[in-house]
């Protein structure tokens, strides 16, 4: 008879254990679909890549199936090897999503604001500098225009390929190797690729870092004015056209200093004839520094096309004048 009663309890217990546990799945189960839906209405819409897309899936899955996990930890061993096996499955997702994950997380953060910077926008640096953010999927990727007036709010998403140990878009690359070498033939000529693409998130680096180093140097300037002082040193953030891909600068093999002086060599020279034939103008002209807000730099190319390089360099003007956005739009 006792033993009957103890049975029947721990029947009792086990049937209230099934329960407990029938609940916690159903909980589980329910959290995953509220986030699934907040995940597919929040994210959804901005995007457009399909294999990025998958791999962003893969990432928010993860604490997902974890949540999951930690209330399924409460259960009994029974379950145990069931769990096992999905563990597995997550680690193999991990591994190939942390693979992905640099660049895809970057995208999302680009297309979230590129879809907020469209209707945008005139906006002020802390110095009370006037400026616009670009969309750089907007238009002829060849002509994008990025200087001071002009910025690029985020990285560039871009495929590059390295010459020189520098990275460049992956577009530009052909041209560029075959005006260096038919620059080099037949000559004592010997380029050397000195700087090309830089991310904004490496030239954001590089900036705060310069404003806190002013600021360490005279700790009674304001951070507006520390910005003021680094900004004539280092290029802004997102200002500079290296965080296009579309630019190098090119130094000679024996005269590697970014200095006027560079113009008198046989490279540049060559170059500055030459460049358009193969889609590249020379950037930052002498004498033309109020449009471009920048230094004459004979070191300085930018790639823009063989129909649009021609017409800047047989006609002396500048990519701003060519596309007649000389200031910031009004
Ligand atoms: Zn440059």
């Amino acid at each position: 008879m006792a033993k009957k009663k103890r049975r029947s309890s721990a029947r009792k217990k086990r049937r209230a254990m099934l329960l407990r546990r029938a609940i916690l799945f159903i909980l589980a189960v329910l959290l995953m679909l509220v986030f699934l839906s907040w995940y597919l209405l929040e994210y959804l819409p901005n995007r457009n890549g399909g294999g990025a897309e998958s791999s962003i899936t893969q990432e928010y899955s993860q604490p997902e199936s974890s949540e999951e996990e930690s209330s399924e930890e409460e259960l009994s061993e029974e379950e145990s090897s069931e769990e096992e096996s999905s563990q597995e499955e997550e680690s193999y997702y991990e591994e190939e999503s942390s693979y992905e994950e640099e660049s895809s997380y970057e995208e999302e953060s680009s297309m979230e604001e590129s879809s907020e910077e469209e209707e945008s926008s005139h906006t002020e640096d802390v110095t009370g500098h006037g400026f616009m953010y670009i969309d750089p999927n907007e238009g002829d990727w060849r002509l994008i225009l990025v200087n001071k007036n002009y910025r690029l709010a985020e990285n560039m998403e871009i495929e590059t390929r390295t010459i020189h140990g520098e990275e460049v878009d992956a577009r530009i690359y052909d041209s560029l190797v075959q005006m260096l070498e038919d620059g080099e033939r037949d000559s004592d000529r010997e380029f050397l690729i000195c700087s090309g693409y830089r991310s904004v998130d490496l030239q954001k680096e590089l900036f705060e870092n310069k404003i806190w180093r002013v600021m360490a140097a005279d700790p009674d300037l304001s951070y507006e004015e520390a910005y003021e002082i680094a900004s004539t040193e280092v290029a802004i953030p997102g200002a500079s056209e290296h965080n296009t891909g579309l630019t190098v600068d090119i130094c000679a093999v024996d005269f590697q200093m970014l200095i006027e002086e560079y113009e008198e060599t046989s490279e540049a020279q060559w170059l500055k004839e030459n460049c358009y034939k193969y889609g590249f103008i020379l950037r930052y002209p002498k004498g033309k520094e109020d449009i471009t807000q920048i230094i004459y730099e004979p070191w300085h190319f930018r790639y823009v096309g063989v129909e649009a390089a021609t017409e800047i360099m047989t006609q002396g003007i500048t990519l701003e004048e060519y596309l007649g956005k000389v200031d910031v739009d009004e």
